[in-house]
């Protein structure tokens, strides 16, 4: 009897299940691998290590897990297409045949002129092949996300086409994981997009990428014609740019492309957005011919009601509703997901909507369960691509009628457990952020006066010169690290190395010359891991990497809480180099907006909030420096002009008064004789940007800045300004008088009275030889100035 209810309650859920099937879809799943498999296998290629077909079986292999894992998770749509050895937008360029000429005449393979392409190629001549050189195409930040995309290089050559000599990849990975009995949605860059994100070449400068269109749009056809016939009912079309102010221009193109798309025939288009919002650019959106769209509700919640309403509500569209986070690695709330999903359904049925990621998951890490040393309550918190992809179809399943509850109730506890943990609250720092007003974050006095001060106590020359902190990491610096970590070497071992490092590094910038000296940071594994290292309120993963550009991964630590500085960070290291020299020791910390951009930051209290909390932790280290006699403090922002909300407006106009807030929280506290530097590099900075830190010297990346309009803006700040004058991220040795010429033409538009000598950036990535000739030239040509005035 019991048995027979059973199985009647059983067909009664499973037809109500068929009724109202709410689907599951990940927009990407990161192609790492979780032991980082592709870095490895790439950089092996790269030296010489594999061969190609090697390379391209480790590619296969990839995928096929990670199509696997998605099928075997109940995922309902599972991408495509989102492998890359490099960079997707690359792989478009590399197959619609948007080749500048250069990488194009070596009779390179297809894989070798993506790589090209994508990182610069250097190879001497042999018997048999000639000498290849030629640098990378311009690497650009996606959008406000820490991954970099090669940007597509256009010139009036270009001549779109399908360039099958690799393969058709969109096509090609569809039959690949159909033969392997899985069903997936190709996903691929929309044309607005890649010609919007892409650049004019040297030689064409005259070209705008967007006109472009026409001439585009036959080759997309071409290529979605064929992913129809080989199968596909779907394509995921990504045209992220919507979530930026657009042009009236760009937006009208969006009606022209995709009326064009939908004359051929192509499978369903499911048009997708993320990162934002798209509310501003929503007219260009009604009536496009596409069979739905994916919005993303994590960043852009706020936007629900009014692009359901005007694209979905009334229309036979499907409508994507982006969740589960694709950027962060917190746990879903499943109780407030499903009150969104409950609403969607409300609005356009259950057969309509898709439950899916807010983005691709290639932001996230690739699997919790690799984290064999965190602190089990944090872990429970957490979620990386693997658990996302469960949480998908957990979400979709529940609202298709399916019994999830124990996962319900799980979550429910883990996201309770989180709200009441004292490990996230931390009441003295909240009291003490109450303290945060006009006066503690203001210099006792103007720049000026503060200037005369430190100039009678410092007596620096005219074009002083200086560094931006660190030294070349030597392999040795990093084994002794690495035994440090792992118990080999004992703590009064690591610190006389550490000792000895510095020892070197200062006797050699006395030798070279430098007037303000810095003591390398040997110790530090990474500028933000270190101080996060040493801060409450963060976590650390073992394996959490993330793909920053190409072969490049990096291992962002967490905010779980509020910010905190139990003890001193940097003292010891800086008070031993000043012992040891009579010149100024140069203490050096990252900045507050630089910490919280570069880790994955909380998502239950605001960006300002732990960005102000990071301010007063760093403020502490700063006024304990000043304490301890280094007096000379450089608190590093590179990351400050990338934190850029995406569009005009207020958000972004707040950002940059908070986050020149915090900066001031950090460093105001000291006396007027202290000075303050800071250091800006990746990104073409504004100066009305930088004038709110109010920081006594700034150091910018400037090496391969010509324009001279850039340099005009910065002749107008008041502060000092050190122009980086060489690029430390080339072996290359400027000469001393490539350095004076340098100089000279900067000196026409900018004052000799505030004016700093020193290189773009630290010089870790460098190595001593190198190191040694640059700065030895860049300080005489320094002294030849100094000379003549
Ligand atoms: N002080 C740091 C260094 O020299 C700055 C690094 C950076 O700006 N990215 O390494
Ligand atoms: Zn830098």
């Amino acid at each position: 009897m019991e048995v027979i209810e059973n199985l009647i309650k059983f067909e009664i859920v499973k037809s109500n299940y068929q009724a109202t099937m709410v689907q599951s879809a990940v927009l990407g799943f990161p192609r790492i691998g979780g032991q980082r498999e592709l870095k490895k296998v790439t950089e092996s290629y790269w030296k010489g290590g594999v061969s190609t077909e090697d390379l391209l079986t480790k590619g296969k292999e990839l995928r096929a897990h990670n199509w696997k894992l998605q099928k075997e998770a109940g995922v309902d749509v599972i991408a495509s297409n989102d492998f890359s050895f490099y960079d997707q937008v690359l792989d478009l360029s590399l197959l619609f045949n948007a080749i500048p000429e250069r990488y194009t005449k070596f009779d390179l393979a297809p894989i070798d002129i993506l790589f090209a392409m994508g990182r610069g190629l250097q190879r001497k001549a042999t018997e048999t092949t000639a000498a290849v050189d030629v640098t990378a195409l311009e690497m650009v930040k996606w959008f406000d996300s820490n991954y970099h995309y090669v940007r597509p290089t256009f010139s009036h050559a270009t001549e779109f086409k399908l360039n099958t000599a690799a393969g058709v990849k969109p096509v090609d990975e569809y039959l690949e994981a159909k033969a392997l009995g899985i069903e997936t949605r190709p996903v691929i860059v929309g044309p607005v997009s890649y010609l919007f994100l892409g650049k004019a070449d040297k030689d064409s400068l005259d070209l705008e990428p967007i006109s472009l269109l026409d001439k585009v749009l036959p080759v997309y056809k071409e290529l979605l014609s064929k992913l129809k016939a080989a199968g596909a009912t779907q394509v995921q079309i990504d045209e992220p740019i919507l979530v930026l102010d657009l042009p009236q221009e760009v937006q009208d193109k969006f009606a022209v492309a995709y009326k064009e798309l939908a004359s051929a025939d192509v499978p369903e288009l499911i048009f997708t957005t993320y990162f934002g919002d798209v509310r501003p650019n929503l007219a260009a959106l009604k009536d496009l011919p596409v069979s739905g769209f994916h919005f993303d509700f994590v960043r852009g919640a706020e936007q629900f009601d009014e692009v359901v309403d005007a694209l979905i509500v009334g229309t036979n569209k499907t409508l994507s509703v982006g969740i589960v986070d694709g950027r962060n690695i917190w746990k879903n709330d499943f109780s407030k997901s499903t009150a969104l999903i409950s609403k969607a359904i409300e609005k356009v049925g259950a057969d309509k909507v898709v439950v899916a990621t807010s983005s691709s998951l290639l932001h996230t890490p690739v699997d919790l369960e690799n984290e064999k040393k965190l602190d089990a309550t944090i872990k429970d918190w957490f979620s990386f691509a693997t658990q996302k992809v469960d949480e998908v179809v957990t979400l979709a399943k529940n609202a298709s009628g399916e019994d999830v509850s124990q996962k319900f109730a799980a979550n429910a506890a883990s996201i309770k457990s989180r709200k009441e943990s004292s490990i996230t609250t931390n009441p003295k720092v909240q009291e003490r952020m109450a303290t945060i007003n006009e006066a503690l974050s203001t210099r006792k006095s103007p720049f000026p006066e503060r200037l005369a001060v430190q100039q009678t106590k410092y007596n620096l020359p005219l074009f002083p010169t200086t560094t931006i902190g660190s030294f070349p990491q030597t392999k040795d610096i990093r084994i002794n690290r690495n035994k440090f970590a792992k118990g080999e070497l004992s703590a009064e071992d690591y610190d006389a190395f550490i000792r000895s490092e510095i020892d070197l590094v200062v006797k050699f910038q006395e030798e070279v010359g430098l007037d303000v000296l810095v003591h390398g940071e040997p110790e530090r594994n990474d500028m933000v891991q270190y101080f996060g290292e040493q801060l409450d309120g963060y976590a650390f993963t073992t394996n959490g990497w993330v793909q920053s550009y190409g072969s490049r991964y990096v291992r962002p630590p967490v905010i779980v809480g509020d910010v905190s500085r139990p003890k001193a960070m940097t003292v010891k290291e800086s008070v031993y180099a000043q012992s040891i020299t009579s010149k100024p020791m140069k203490g050096m910390l990252t900045g507050p907006v630089t910490c919280l951009r570069w880790s994955f930051p909380r998502d239950d209290v605001s960006q300002k909030v732990q960005s102000l909390q990071l301010g007063l932790a760093l403020r502490d280290e700063v006024q304990d420096l000043e304490a301890a006699g280094i007096t000379v403090i450089q608190v590093d922002e590179p990351a400050i002009r990338e934190g850029l909300p995406l569009r005009a407006g207020k958000e972004r106009s707040d950002y940059l008064n908070w986050a020149a807030q915090s900066f001031r929280v950090a460093t105001s506290g000291v006396e007027n004789s202290t000075q303050i530097h800071s250091h800006f590099c990746y990104s073409d900075l504004d100066p009305n940007h930088i004038k709110a830190l109010d920081a006594d010297v700034v150091s910018i990346e400037f090496s391969k800045k010509d324009d001279a309009n850039y340099i005009q803006e910065f002749s107008n700040y008041p502060n000092h300004i050190g122009l980086g004058l060489f690029d430390i991220h080339s072996p290359r040795i400027p000469s001393k008088e490539e350095f004076i010429s340098r100089i000279e033409e900067i000196l026409k538009v900018y004052p000799a009275e505030k004016f700093w000598v020193n290189p773009d950036c630290g010089l870790k990535t460098r190595g001593w030889e190198e190191v040694r000739a640059s700065l030895t030239n860049m300080v005489e040509a320094a002294k030849y100035f100094r000379e003549k005035s």
